[in-house]
């Protein structure tokens, strides 16, 4: 087994760690680890070449107490269960840890959308969500976008949700802004990444972020964003590497450019002018005090995380860490930042959108950024508090702060 394929099991035992610490009972892990609802449905989709093609896809509500269940959906050909699982499982400490009204949850379709024509995934994603459309909702489950889809999916869900229940747009968000989107939304990320790395890099570590130098793995949504905003803070940006390609400049790369090249060459910093490519196996052990993976799971591993240079690592992507490489990065003293705290910012202006819509009143993106920063500011020092007095890693004060939040309204609710 790869420690990918580990993942639920990894999440569980960090969610172990601080129970440990908060000295939970059996039944309480029992309970807040257990799934609320886990579904399995069968799309049988008639494909542009006349075949009938099977597809499987799942929806896992992990915990609703706090409010309606959270959480992506990913188009994926490895996608499966237990995946889905534990990523619906960090969707709850996530929206803990920023301390908003939702609870966590993951969808899943087994696909390959690069082999599949727009018109398949229109009907692959209208039919998912009508097999699945009972147990989602403005106060049920709210979808979002996460790996492959994007906010043409939304949309589509929307739609599809909608022909049953009528006009709803807060039954789903990342949705486009024509139909109801946030402004902020798609950057929200990424500058929650950059707000969390200044107060780590400046407000616990006392180093000036200005001429800091970052090196990044991924440069889509995540990436791209958090270098632009990290670059406005003044931050050098002096590597990048992706699927296709990596570029390095140890005066800083020029980010908008970056950014401008990615997009007109199928997403990739590939060829980038700028900049001199380099073998992209080598991005752990680039020379930085900053490194930011923000493209896929358990790239940091016992093989990597000894290569590292960096005082500060800000997980982007989710799971990019493996429970060796998170030893090895405390006992070598490297601060690490916790996905369920640096990438909540994504969330969080998901739910301004719910919000929006809700109200059907519309907030400009000055606004958005201004609530954004809030909140993440806001939970950074609420974990940074639990590192305090616990003498904890930063996943684990975060895993405590949420556990406990997720725990206390359990007990007020009952069971
Ligand atoms: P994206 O598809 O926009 O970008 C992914 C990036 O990763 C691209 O630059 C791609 O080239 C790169 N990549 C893919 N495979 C790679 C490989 N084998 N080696 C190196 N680079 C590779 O995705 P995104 O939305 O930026 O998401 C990135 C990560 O952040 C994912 O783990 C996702 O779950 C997580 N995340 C995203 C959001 C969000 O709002 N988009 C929120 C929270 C967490």
């Amino acid at each position: 087994m790869t420690e990918h394929m580990n993942l639920f099991e990894n999440v569980n035992r960090q969610f172990d760690e601080a129970a440990d610490v908060l000295g939970f009972s059996q039944e309480m892990r029992e309970l807040l680890k257990t799934p609320y609802r886990e579904i399995t449905v069968a799309m049988p989709i008639r494909m542009e070449d006349g075949s009938l093609k099977i597809f499987k896809g799942y929806r896992v509500q992990h915990n609703g107490v706090r409010g309606p269940q959270k959480g992506g959906i990913r188009y994926h050909p490895d996608v499966d269960l237990d995946d889905v699982r534990a990523l619906a499982s960090l969707m709850t400490w996530k929206t803990a840890v920023v301390n908003i009204p939702f609870g966590g949850a993951k969808g899943g379709v087994q696909c390959d959308p690069s082999k599949m024509s727009p018109h398949e995934l229109e009907m692959l994603t209208r039919r998912y969500i009508s097999k699945i459309s009972m147990v989602l909702g403005p106060t049920r489950d709210v979808p979002a976008p996460d790996v492959n889809t994007n906010a043409q999916t939304m949309a589509w869900v929307m739609d599809e949700y909608g022909r049953k229940n009528g006009y709803q747009p807060a039954c789903v968000t990342g949705k486009p802004l024509e139909l109801g989107g946030s402004q902020g939304r798609e950057a929200a990320t990424g500058r929650g990444v950059a707000i969390v790395t200044r107060e780590a890099y400046e407000g616990v570590l006392g180093h000036p972020l200005q001429g800091a130098r970052v090196v990044l793995q991924g440069f889509g949504n995540v990436g791209s964003f958090a270098a632009r905003f990290l670059a406005e803070l003044g931050a050098r940006v002096v590597a990048v590497t992706d699927h296709a390609g990596s570029v390095q400049k140890a005066e800083g790369l020029d980010v908008p450019a970056l950014t401008a090249h990615a997009h007109a060459h199928q997403g990739t910093v590939a060829g980038f002018p700028g900049g001199e490519p380099f073998d992209p196996a080598a991005v752990w052990g680039q020379d930085c005090d900053i490194l930011i993976p923000a493209a896929m799971g358990g790239v940091l591993t016992k093989d990597t995380a000894p290569m590292v240079k960096a005082s500060l690592i800000v997980e982007g992507a989710n799971a990019p860490t493996t429970p060796e490489a998170d030893r090895i990065f405390q006992a070598r003293g490297i601060l690490l930042i916790p996905d369920i705290l640096a990438n909540a910012g994504g969330v969080t202006v998901s739910y301004f959108e719910w919000v929006q819509n809700l109200q059907q009143f519309f907030w400009d993106e000055a606004e958005v950024f201004e609530k954004e920063e809030k909140i993440m500011v806001q939970a950074f020092r609420d974990v940074h508090e639990q590192v305090k007095r616990h003498g904890c890693t930063w996943r684990t004060g975060a895993f405590v702060l949420a556990l406990e939040r997720v725990k206390r309204a359990t007990e007020l609710r009952g069971w």
